[in-house]
C-alpha cells in the first residue's frame, strides 16, 4: 500500500495502516492496556486472545467486546480499562513500521489514535469511573511515543480524534486544550485529524489547539471549511479531505477544483489534500472488476483510483492545470454522461414516487388489526417462532456456488433448494414450532440476495471491505432508481407453505438495512433511495399475500446503527427511516401480521421510532442482557407484540428448559403474556443443527409447561 501511494505521487505516506486485527487494539497494545486474563507471553498471541478469545498458545478466555467504529460497518475491539489501570509503552510495532517506511526514502506520517478518543471508546470496568481521570497517567506514554518519533527524525505525526465530530459532554470538550498543550511540549508537528462528520460545536476548540495542522472531513461536513479558515491561525496547515473515503464514486474533479482554487490561492502551501477518512472503508481497485458493466465501472473510483484523483487535483493546483487537462476533460465527460445515463433514471419509478400519498403509510390501528389477525391466525398463547435462517450447511453453500458458476441448471438448483426447504420445514414441525420459516437456504446474504433481484444495483467480484478481523463484506452498489422487475421471494415461500398446515412466515430485508449495507447513491438523499426500495418491498408483500402468506417479517437489523452521530441529525433520519418501513408494510391487509426483527439491545434512544414502525410483532435480541432492555419497552408502554430472544444464538451453548422459563418469566414482568412471543435472538444461519435442535426443543418444552400452568391458573 505504501508503494501504491508513492507511485501515485502521494507526498506524505501514512504509517499504521497495517494491522493484524484492528487499529484500536494495536493502540491498546501500545499503551499496555491488556487485561490480566489475556496473560503475558507472546505479543501476537496476547493480541489475538483479546480479539478472538483464543490464540495459538495459552487457554481460551472471554475476548474483549467488539463494537461499531462510529457510523461505519467496521468493528473495533473495545479496550478494557481496569479500576487501577496503568499505562506503559508496550509495543514497538508502529516504530518498526515507521523505520520500514522510511526505508522507501519517502516522508512518513505515523498515525496514532488520540488519547481522548482512545479513552472515550474504551470501556471502564467500574462504570462510575471518570475516564478523564486517566489522562494524567496516559499522557506521559503519548509524550514518550512522540519523543521516539522525534528521535527517528519524523517530522509529522497524525493524531486521530474522531470524537470531535460527536456531541461531547462539556468536560470532555474542555479536556482537549490541556491534553494538546501537554503533547505540544514535544517538538514534533501534529496533524489533528477528525472525520465522519463536521466539527460542529467543537470547531472553536479544535482549531484553537496548539497543533501544526488540522484535517477535516469535507465530504461529511463541507460547510466547516470556511469557518475553519476564518478562525485558524496563520501558521496552521489545513488538510482538506475532499475525496470520499467511504463511498465508491468517481469524484467530480472539475467541481472540486473550482471550489478549491480560491482556497489554494489563499492558503498556498498551508493547504493539503487527502481522502476524507481512512481508505479502510473503501474497496481497493476498480480495475479488478472484470465482470462489471463498462458504463457503471466508469463511474467508480476505489482506493487506487482515489489516489490518482488526489494526484490530479494536486498537480492542477500546484503545478499547472494543462498538465492534467486530459484527465480533467475525461473526468467531466464521465460525470456528465452519468447524470444523463438511462441506467440511473427510471421514469416509472419517479412517477410512482411523485404520486405517493400519506394514506399509503397508515394501516388501521393495531387493536383492529390484532382482532383480524387473531381470527385468521389462531395462534396459541406464547407463540413460538425463529428469526428466519437455518444452518447454511456445506451442501447448501456448495450447490449455491455451483449455480452461481453456472455449473448446474436452474431447474436442478431449485430442486435441491426445495429439498433443503422441505427438510427445514419437517424439522420445525418435529420440534413443534408454531410459526415456521423456510430457512433462507437460497440467500448467502440478506442484502445481496435482494440487491441481485432489484434493478438499480450492481455487484462486484472483488470489492471487499473489512468488517472485523479477517471478515470482509462485499456491499452491493446502488447506482440507479430501484425497482422490482419480478417477485423475489414468492416462489420459495409459497413452496414452503405448501408443505405445512402451520403458518409460513414470508421473509424480507427492510429498506434501511438494504441501504446501510450497500454503497449508496450520492446524487440523491438517502431518504429518496429508501422510498424506492420500500415500494419494491411493498409490491413483494402484496404478492406474498396473494400467494396465501399471512405472516411477513421485514428485517431491520441496521435500523439503530444508521442513526446519525449528532443528535440534531437524528430526528430527520428517524422520520424518513420510519416512513420507509411504513411505506413498505402499510399496504398489508389487517389480517396480515407484519413482523420486524432487530438484533441489538440498545433501544432507549429510539424506542418511540420503534413504536412508530407499528409492526404487529417485533423480535429483538435480549438474552445476553437478561431481558434488561425490555425495561425500555415497559417504560414506554410499548403497545404491540414482542418476541424478546430467549436463546443466545451467538454461542453454541444449549440453554436449559429452566433457564428459558426464567427468561420468559422475566419478560412477562414487562410485557403481558398475551403480547409475548418466544423465539431465539437472531437467525440460526451460523449455527450447527446439532446445537440448535436441542436448544429449540428446550424452548418448546419451556413454553408447553408454561402454557399448561397458565391453563391451570385460568381453570
Ligand atoms: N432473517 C435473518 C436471519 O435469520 C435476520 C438476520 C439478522 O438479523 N441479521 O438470518
Ligand atoms: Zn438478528
Amino acid at each position: 500500500n505504501w508503494e501504491l501511494q508513492v507511485a501515485a505521487g502521494i507526498d506524505l505516506i501514512p504509517v499504521g495502516d497495517f494491522t493484524w486485527y484492528d487499529h484500536v487494539l494495536d493502540m491498546a497494545m501500545m499503551l499496555g492496556v491488556v487485561a490480566e486474563r489475556f496473560g503475558a507471553g507472546d505479543q501476537l498471541d496476547t493480541m489475538l486472545r483479546m480479539a478472538r478469545g483464543r490464540a495459538a498458545t495459552g487457554p481460551d478466555v472471554a475476548p474483549c467486546a467488539m463494537t461499531k467504529w462510529f457510523d461505519t460497518n467496521y468493528h473495533y475491539i473495545v479496550p478494557e480499562l481496569s479500576t487501577d489501570q496503568e499505562f506503559k509503552l508496550s509495543s514497538n510495532k508502529l516504530f518498526k513500521e515507521t523505520r520500514e517506511a522510511q526505508g522507501l526514502q519517502v516522508a512518513v506520517k505515523p498515525i496514532l489514535l488520540g488519547p481522548l478518543s482512545f479513552l472515550w471508546l474504551a470501556k471502564a470496568a467500574d462504570p462510575k469511573c471518570n475516564k478523564l481521570d486517566l489522562l494524567e497517567k496516559i499522557l506521559p506514554v503519548y509524550s514518550e511515543i512522540l519523543q521516539k518519533f522525534v528521535e527517528m527524525d519524523v517530522e509529522w505525526v497524525q493524531i486521530d480524534e474522531p470524537i470531535l465530530v460527536l456531541d461531547l459532554p462539556q468536560d470532555w470538550k474542555a479536556a482537549f486544550e490541556s491534553v494538546y498543550t501537554r503533547l505540544n511540549a514535544v517538538k514534533i508537528k501534529i496533524l489533528l485529524a477528525s472525520y465522519f462528520g463536521d466539527l460542529g460545536d467543537n470547531l472553536t476548540t479544535a482549531v484553537a489547539l496548539p497543533t501544526e495542522g488540522i484535517h477535516l472531513d469535507l465530504i461529511a461536513g463541507p460547510e466547516q471549511l470556511a469557518q475553519v479558515i476564518d478562525r485558524v491561525s496563520e501558521y496552521k496547515i489545513i488538510s482538506c479531505g475532499i475525496i470520499d473515503g467511504r463511498n465508491v464514486w468517481r469524484a467530480d474533479l472539475n467541481k472540486i477544483l473550482t471550489q478549491l482554487q480560491p482556497i489554494a490561492d489563499k492558503l498556498q502551501d498551508r493547504l493539503w489534500l487527502a481522502p476524507s477518512c481512512s481508505l479502510l472503508h473503501c474497496p481497493l481497485d476498480v480495475e479488478l472488476e472484470t465482470q462489471l458493466d463498462e458504463e457503471i465501472k466508469s463511474w467508480l473510483a476505489f482506493s487506487r483510483q482515489k489516489l490518482e484523483e488526489l494526484s490530479v487535483l494536486c498537480t492542477a493546483l500546484t503545478v499547472n492545470k494543462t498538465q492534467v487537462q486530459a484527465q480533467l476533460d475525461n473526468n467531466s465527460k464521465i460525470i456528465a454522461a452519468k447524470c444523463q445515463s438511462k441506467k440511473i433514471h427510471a421514469t416509472a419509478v419517479r412517477q410512482r414516487i411523485a404520486a405517493l400519498d400519506r394514506e399509503m403509510l397508515q394501516r388501521d390501528e393495531y387493536k383492529i388489526r390484532s382482532l383480524a389477525q387473531k381470527r385468521t391466525l389462531n395462534l396459541p398463547l406464547l407463540p413460538t417462532t425463529t428469526i428466519g435462517s437455518f444452518p447454511q450447511t456445506k451442501n447448501i453453500r456448495h450447490v449455491r456456488k455451483l449455480y452461481k458458476n453456472k455449473e448446474i441448471s436452474e431447474h436442478n438448483y431449485i430442486e435441491v433448494m426445495q429439498q433443503e426447504i422441505k427438510n427445514i420445514v419437517c424439522k420445525q414441525e418435529e420440534i413443534g414450532l408454531d410459526v415456521l420459516v423456510h430457512g433462507e437456504p437460497e440467500r448467502n446474504d440478506m442484502v445481496e440476495y435482494f440487491g441481485e433481484l432489484l434493478d438499480g444495483f450492481a455487484f462486484t467480484t472483488n470489492a471487499w471491505v473489512q468488517s472485523y478481523g479477517s471478515r470482509c463484506v462485499k456491499p452491493p452498489i446502488i447506482y440507479g432508481d430501484v425497482s422490482r422487475p419480478r417477485a423475489m421471494t414468492v416462489g420459495w415461500i409459497k413452496y414452503a407453505q405448501s408443505l405445512t398446515d402451520k403458518h409460513m412466515k414470508g421473509m424480507l430485508t427492510g429498506p434501511v438495512t438494504i441501504l446501510a449495507w450497500s454503497f449508496v447513491r450520492n446524487d440523491q438523499p438517502l431518504s429518496a433511495t429508501a422510498k424506492q426500495i420500500a415500494l419494491a418491498l411493498r409490491d413483494e408483500i402484496a404478492d406474498l399475500e396473494q400467494a396465501g402468506i399471512n405472516i411477513i417479517q421485514v428485517d431491520e437489523p441496521a435500523f439503530r446503527e444508521s442513526l446519525p452521530l449528532r443528535d440534531e441529525k437524528q430526528q430527520d433520519y428517524l422520520t424518513w427511516a420510519v416512513q420507509a418501513f411504513k411505506l413498505a408494510t402499510s399496504g398489508a391487509k389487517n389480517s396480515t401480521q407484519i413482523h420486524t426483527h432487530m438484533c441489538y439491545s440498545e433501544f432507549n434512544a429510539i424506542i418511540s421510532a420503534i413504536a412508530a414502525l407499528d409492526a404487529d410483532v417485533i423480535t429483538i435480541e435480549s438474552s445476553r442482557a437478561k431481558m434488561a432492555l425490555l425495561q425500555a419497552f415497559n417504560d414506554f408502554a410499548y403497545p404491540n407484540e414482542i418476541g424478546p430472544g430467549i436463546y443466545d444464538i451467538h454461542s453454541p451453548r444449549v440453554p436449559s428448559v429452566g433457564e428459558i422459563q426464567d427468561l420468559i418469566a422475566k419478560a412477562a414482568q414487562c410485557i403481558p403474556l398475551e403480547r409475548l412471543w418466544v423465539n431465539p435472538d437472531c437467525g440460526l444461519k451460523t449455527r450447527k443443527w446439532e446445537d440448535i435442535e436441542p436448544a429449540l426443543k428446550n424452548m418448546i418444552d419451556a413454553v408447553v409447561q408454561m402454557r399448561a400452568k397458565e391453563e391451570t391458573l385460568a381453570g
